[in-house]
């Protein structure tokens, strides 16, 4: 027998707002449907609004397209869009029944997929109208959506339905992201998790009804999730930045005052154009009231720049892995203080925390020493898709209380304590490397070559193939400054003898005009070394 209890049963979860990420990110549909929910760039060239009742009836009608599929609670959908009105509309449909969904981005190479797609089994493969990946395999149901609805091209196999209805603890969404092994490794999420996640965050109050938050990262980076959870949780409006326009930083500029914007939420690397190219159009954005950026260091040089521009402007560091969506969101002063060595992550958003282990699995409480940060949290991942080893190392039992039964999140971050006991995120344990027998942390030194004032941003890249002892690349972007048309790798080293000891010498230093971005928009170190690689 295929189960097929009434819908008032299977849909219970899915409109109540504490349980499932439909519920909770449409809850403002109910109180005030008229309000904005998502404003885009419209086919027209024009720009277009989606009201939340409008926003929810998009969700609705592509719902009654899956529902009729017979799939059931936890086949997985693979979503293919950038992001947009229709993109956020399936997502919301596949929460609704319970199916998690996993986004990738348009332009994934083929092979990368493949990968996904072996290792997901998703019962169906969903594509933006516009999408252009065809030669799927056969194992997986096909469909287009768009604003005239959600098309199945070829049906999906479907298994007997053995689940009733959708419940909080049920993943919502899986994200795959690049793993050490060199297979994207499969990060899953609750929706009880990303509720618990967005409910903590709205109570920090960085967004507030009637607020415009851009979104610029790509749709299968969590950070977007987090952007859009923060808007719509918050009854605000969210406004995706076309991808071609974020591209070039007046246009940028631009769709950000045409869309009335208040806030933009993006990586660091969005910024480094703007501010080599575009810094005068920047300060003369006025209605810009806050900037959130996350995912990795920002190069202090470029934070202060953006500072000086923005004065009037909060800067927000979100801090955490898609293991937990995030895990801290910290206002920076602006000004930034001329002693400040690096932004603060703060503490972790409400209902969650921080805590730091030594390497002997010893709570670090004091200030200014280094541990392993430790996330308890109610958002916590419930494991890799298909890899009980690699979740059980990194999700492990309390150090405090490890007879609990609880689970934290290891990080693999290394950070230190504050006066106040603030944290200080100083690098990855796992890019901590020995050099001849010294420990040496590849962040530190990319933050002393940063204070250089020829340097405008510096990335530090561990060589593991050069030689029998990992080799030390440096790549320099020369600034702006008078000094930065003459910086010398002789006169950078030099600065960095000044206060490193000579076994964190980069031994090879790069002067390149950019650095390379992953699809995330991180500095991507593995295409670095293989611009020089022999
Ligand atoms: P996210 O999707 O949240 O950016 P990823 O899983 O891609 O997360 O990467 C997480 C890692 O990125 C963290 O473990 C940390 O090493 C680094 N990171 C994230 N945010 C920051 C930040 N604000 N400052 C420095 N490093 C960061």
């Amino acid at each position: 027998m295929t189960l097929q209890p009434p819908r008032s049963v299977r849909f219970a979860c899915a409109t109540d707002e504490n349980d499932n990420l439909r519920g909770y990110l449409l809850a403002a549909a109910a109180t005030t449907p008229d309000a904005p929910a998502l404003v885009e760039r419209a086919p027209d060239g024009g720009l277009r609004t989606w009201s939340y009742a409008a926003l929810e009836d998009l969700v609705d009608g592509y719902v009654d397209t899956l529902d009729g599929l017979g799939l059931d609670v936890g086949e997985r959908v693979v979503v293919q869009s950038h992001h947009c009105s229709s993109a956020l509309a399936v997502l919301l449909a596949c929460a609704t029944l319970g199916l998690p969904f996993i986004p990738v981005a348009p332009d994934m190479p083929d092979e990368r997929l493949a990968l996904i797609l072996d290792s997901a089994r998703p019962a169906l493969f969903l594509q933006h109208g516009d999408g252009t990946r065809d030669h799927l395999p056969g194992t997986v149901g096909t469909g287009r959506f768009g604003d005239d609805g959600l098309r199945v091209e070829r049906a999906p196999h479907t298994r007997p339905r053995v689940r009733a209805g959708v419940t909080p603890t049920d993943p919502v969404y899986i994200i795959f992201t690049s793993g050490t092994t060199g297979r994207p490794k499969g990060v899953v999420m609750t929706h009880r998790g990303v509720v618990s996640f967005l409910r903590g965050v709205r109570r920090l109050g960085f967004v507030a009804p009637g607020d415009r938050v851009a979104t610029t990262s790509p749709l299968q980076f969590d950070f977007s999730l987090v952007d859009t959870g923060m808007a719509l949780g918050c009854g605000a409006t969210l406004v995706p930045v076309p991808r071609d326009e974020l591209a070039w930083p007046r246009r940028f500029l631009e769709f950000l005052s045409e869309a009335e914007v208040s806030q933009v939420h993006g990586v660091p690397s969005i910024w480094r154009p703007v501010l080599r190219t575009a810094a005068d159009e920047l300060a003369a954005m006025d209605t810009l009231r806050r900037v959130v950026y996350s995912g990795e260091d920002f190069p202090l040089p470029e934070l202060r720049r953006l500072s000086e521009l923005l004065p009037k402007a909060q800067i927000v560091n979100g801090y955490g892995a898609t293991e937990s969506m995030a895990a801290s969101l910290t206002a920076l002063p602006n000004p930034i203080p001329d002693t400040l060595q690096r932004p603060s992550i703060g503490w972790a958003h409400p209902g969650a925390e921080m805590t730091l282990i030594d390497e002997a699995g010893r709570p670090v409480t004091e200030p200014g020493v280094t541990g392993e940060i430790h996330l308890r949290s109610p958002a916590l991942f419930s494991g890799y898709w298909n890899d009980p080893e690699a979740t059980a190392a990194a999700l492990v039992p309390d150090p405090f209380d490890p007879s609990s039964g609880q689970l934290v999140f290891r990080t693999g971050d290394l950070a230190y304590r504050g006066p106040e006991g603030e944290l200080y995120f100083c690098g990855r344990a796992d890019s901590q490397v020995q050099v001849r027998g010294n420990r040496v942390e590849l962040g530190e030194i990319e933050r002393r070559m940063q204070q250089h004032e020829g340097i405008a941003s510096a990335v530090l890249a561990l060589d593991r193939q050069a030689g029998p002892e990992p080799v030390l690349t440096a790549f320099l972007v020369r600034g702006d400054a008078a000094a930065g048309e003459s910086v010398t790798a002789a006169a950078v080293r030099a600065f960095c003898a000044e206060t490193l000891p000579a076994y964190m010498l980069p031994h090879h230093i790069h002067f390149v005009d950019d650095i390379p971005l992953t699809s995330n928009g991180k500095a991507d170190r593995r295409a670095l070394l293989a611009r020089v690689s022999h």
